[in-house]
């Protein structure tokens, strides 16, 4: 008999109940460390006290109003990222997907209204992830995602990702935009190179084509700065976001300048729950935590702490793990050939530490950003027995 939860996910036996931090504990009492975040979406942590608080206060006046309406949330909140960022207009939504859908029609449109109808294509990178849309899965290409749900859109071409020689091969008449994760997500934890991203810019600007960043995973002081292309010190033209932005509550936003989003216009575009009071009463008190003096600093120390420690753990066993990367609080553990990442995944977490696989044989180890010293170095022990248990050969 089909489970009454549709079985899309094969789940881990695990059912939690509360969480205070980088802590969560499951319905038995059982104790783990969380360095999955809700795959990089509890930026603060579970139970943040300011967010708890603000839910609070916001649950109590109103929930829910039609877009048909002004916001006051929504105009605080896109006030906050346009004065932070790029952009100079933003679309609410309730997660990622959608945020990346709103960036493939604010290219569409613009190029429609800018007298290129023509450039409908957009060229994505492999091992890239965009969502589960029947377009985000068109564009992503990966066999396990696509296979059976076709035919889907064809406006897709995908090149190697940080190859500027293949990307630029690819440009046809057709192409509207570039789509880029700075770092591959789901990919496994692969910054581009900065020279990568800056070529990407004035690739667009060349041929006339949009850049659009997907940060739905890297984004929200995640790498150290509030969106991880400002480490390459070049802006895109749309920008989708997510994840870390509700702390855990569902919020997405796409981002764009006034240019890029020329032709969205009253009717062009539309969400029912998209940006509601409660949605963005969380967005704004994410915010609020995030633009504290010394957050970012505590980011980026936190960070470079737990690269470094996952640096001598890979020193210390190469026979385990290949290499540490990523950028932040967004770290990647690649294991070495003979270790399954998945199998690695699984006994952390029997150790008592939740991370996530990615592709690429590697363990993604995303923190809440508001770990402390502590909890970062018990991690590592975490780790460091783990990886005694593989080269000893009693994992398996
Ligand atoms: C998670 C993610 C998405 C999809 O977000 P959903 O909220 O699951 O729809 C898209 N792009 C990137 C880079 C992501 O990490």
């Amino acid at each position: 008999m089909i489970p009454t939860v549709m079985p899309t996910y094969a789940r881990i036996d695990l059912v939690f109940e509360r969480g205070e931090g980088a802590n969560i504990w499951t319905v038995d009492g059982r104790r783990f460390l969380d360095f999955t975040s809700g795959i990089a979406v509890n930026l603060l942590g579970h139970a943040h006290p300011y967010l708890v608080q603000k839910l609070h206060e916001q649950a109590q006046k109103l929930w829910h109003v039609s877009n048909l309406f002004r916001v006051a949330g929504q105009e605080s909140l896109s006030r906050r990222l346009v004065d932070s960022t790029f952009a100079d207009t933003v679309f609410f939504t309730n997660s990622g997907v959608e945020a990346w859908e709103c960036a493939v029609k604010v290219v569409r449109k613009y190029h429609h209204e800018t007298g290129n109808p023509q450039k409908t294509r957009f060229i994505v990178a492999g091992g890239a992830f965009h969502g589960r849309s029947t377009t985000a899965i068109a564009a992503a290409k990966s066999e396990k995602m696509v296979k059976g749900f076709g035919p889907l859109l064809d406006a897709f071409d995908q090149v190697a990702f940080d190859n500027l020689n293949e990307l630029r091969a690819a440009i046809t008449p057709e192409t509207g935009a570039i789509m880029v994760e700075p770092i591959l997500g789901e990919g496994g934890v692969r910054p581009a190179s900065v020279e990568y991203l800056k070529a990407l810019r004035e690739t667009a600007d060349e041929f006339g084509l949009l850049l659009v960043f997907d940060e739905i995973q890297t984004g929200m002081a995640r790498t150290g700065k509030l969106f991880a292309h400002e480490w390459a010190g070049v802006t895109p033209d749309v920008m989708p976001i997510a994840k870390g932005i509700g702390g855990g509550f569902p919020v997405g936003a796409c981002l764009a300048t006034e240019k890029a989003a020329v032709g969205m216009t009253p009717g062009t575009h539309g969400s029912t729950f998209g940006g509601n009071p409660l949605a963005m009463a969380v967005g704004n008190a994410v915010m609020d935590v995030v633009e504290k003096p010394g957050f970012m600093e505590h980011v980026n120390r936190i960070g470079d702490l737990l690269e470094g420690r996952l640096d001598e753990l890979v020193s210390r066993y190469p026979q385990v793990l290949e290499l540490a990367r990523g950028k932040g609080l967004m770290l990647g553990l690649k294991c070495a050939a003979t270790v399954n990442s998945a199998d690695f995944v699984t006994r952390l977490r029997e150790n008592g530490l939740l991370t996530v696989g990615a592709a690429d044989n590697t363990v993604r180890v995303l923190p809440p950003l508001v770990v402390a010293e502590a909890e970062v170095e018990e991690a590592i022990d975490i780790i460091d027995r783990t990886c005694r248990q593989f080269a000893q050969g009693t994992a398996s």
